[in-house]
């Protein structure tokens, strides 16, 4: 086991090398990187014969996170609690700036310029440097030839180290070089695994707070609107009655008011209504198979007077039967379709085509030849209350759009408009298969 490579033959000291590649390998299975470091270094000292051996990483050439390891034959005992971490000074410099192996007998290395006295490194219980009776130093390099480790030698069991040492040295320092990539990988993968852990737990709360919020603002709309009802219904009754019984003995004056305070509340109730109807998207839905052509159609006889009323014409292309929320479904196209007779140009009759196209699912488009959208806007009508216009150019709640964004993501899908003023708007929104 202790034998020296120095006096084989250049064939088995390759033949050692492979085995030492199986060896080292399995190192890089279910060890810490600080105990593979140590076999390395009790592999190296144990195949060359030699008394003391060191293994640094040194990753991105900072000292500071240096990871060292040593490894000394009985002869050095005493030392193996030696713990002076090396600095990038010294001798050891000389591995690193030169990229390659030094090798030095002992008077060699002691009468180096660049060779520090022992003395300089005691570490912190006093413990001097051991001796060094000769060295062998090789580079550990990446890829990219950064120097990022160095494997030593010292005190050979017999004689000085040469050029088999050598080249067993640099053969284990290409296979630490695995080593330490791997290390790099590892790192970097726990690295993003921290971190993509860490998003996601931040994410899981925010989706978890904004969804408590949500409901709770749910709940409040629900309810606020529901207590509305019963003062809103006794104000339309009270401005009917006083409409119907004191009209005669108000004047012109005191007509007009009452009727703003009738119109008001008769928004306020649409506007409660269409509240109270967003507050229930999504309570008891059941999925189940819808045919859009037929829900369309009973779409499009419901609209009949309003559409006839403007010389409008609806056409129903090929629809598909899709699993989806039905009621809902419906709610959905009816807004749509009645957004587009609605948003008409006064020039040219309505003309609105309802069509889909499959797309992970089903595209379905509504498109109509009204007053279209400018750019700006296009996003924000699907926000609850946003409108565009005054209720004396088109009336409305501004409630349509929202419900309409909350039915289609209800069925995980999304809803979106193209438009050119003037000349018309698409809006589109796709279901998945379900
Ligand atoms: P409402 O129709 O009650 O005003 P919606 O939420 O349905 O509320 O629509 C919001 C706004 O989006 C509308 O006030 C209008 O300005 C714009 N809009 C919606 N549909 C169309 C359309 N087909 N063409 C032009 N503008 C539209």
């Amino acid at each position: 086991m202790f034998s020296s490579l120095g006096t084989s033959d250049s064939r088995e000291s390759k033949a050692k090398l492979v085995l030492n590649i199986n060896t080292t390998l399995s190192l890089a299975h279910d060890k810490s990187f600080a105990d593979v470091l140590h076999d390395i270094a009790q592999e190296i000292r144990t195949s060359i014969g030699a008394h003391q051996s060191a293994v640094s990483f040194i990753p991105d050439g900072d000292f500071q996170r240096a990871v060292h390891t040593h490894s000394f034959s009985s002869k050095y005992e005493k030392y193996n609690s030696y713990d002076v971490m090396p600095t990038g000074k010294g001798i050891w410099r000389l591995v690193i700036d030169q990229r390659k192996s030094v090798r030095f007998t002992e008077e060699e290395l002691y009468s180096h310029p660049m060779f520090k006295r022992f003395s300089e490194l005691k570490d912190a219980r006093g413990l001097e440097h051991p001796p060094m009776p000769g060295w062998l130093a090789s580079p550990v390099k990446r890829p990219n030839g950064e120097v990022v480790g160095v494997l030593q030698l010292s005190d050979r069991f017999e004689g000085d180290f040469d050029e088999h040492d050598q080249e067993y040295l640099e053969g284990m320092a290409k296979l630490t070089s695995i080593i330490f990539e791997l290390q790099y990988v590892n790192h970097d993968l726990a690295e993003k695994t921290k971190q993509a852990e860490l998003a996601e737990r931040k994410l899981r709360r925010a989706v978890s707070s904004l969804q408590r919020q949500n409901q709770e603002i749910e709940q409040f709309v629900y309810v606020a609107s529901h207590d509305l009802q019963e003062p809103l219904r006794t104000i339309i009754d009270l401005s009917e009655k006083l409409k119907k019984d004191y009209a005669d003995t108000l004047d012109a004056k005191g007509n007009k008011l009452l009727s703003f305070v009738s119109d008001s509340s008769n928004r306020m109730r649409n506007l409660v209504k269409g509240l109270l109807e967003y507050g229930r998207i999504g309570k008891n839905k059941q999925l189940k198979s819808v045919d859009c052509i037929k829900l369309v159609k009973a779409v499009k006889k419901d609209m009949k007077t309003s559409i006839e009323e403007v010389d409008g014409e609806l056409i129903i292309n090929d629809l598909p039967i899709i699993n989806a929320y039905e009621t809902e479904l419906r709610v959905l196209f009816q807004n749509l379709i009645a957004n587009a007779i609605k948003f008409r140009r006064k020039d040219v009759p309505p003309r609105v085509v309802v069509s889909a196209k499959p797309n992970n699912g089903w595209t379905f488009s509504i498109e109509d030849n009204g007053i279209g959208i400018d750019k700006q806007y296009q996003d924000q009508i699907f926000v609850i209350f946003q409108r565009l216009y005054n209720q004396s150019e088109y009336p409305g709640t501004g409630i349509g759009l929202s419900h309409c964004k909350k039915i289609v993501e209800l069925h995980g899908g999304n809803i979106w408009v193209e438009s050119t003023p003037n000349e018309g708007s698409t809006f589109f929104f796709n279901i998945p298969n379900l």
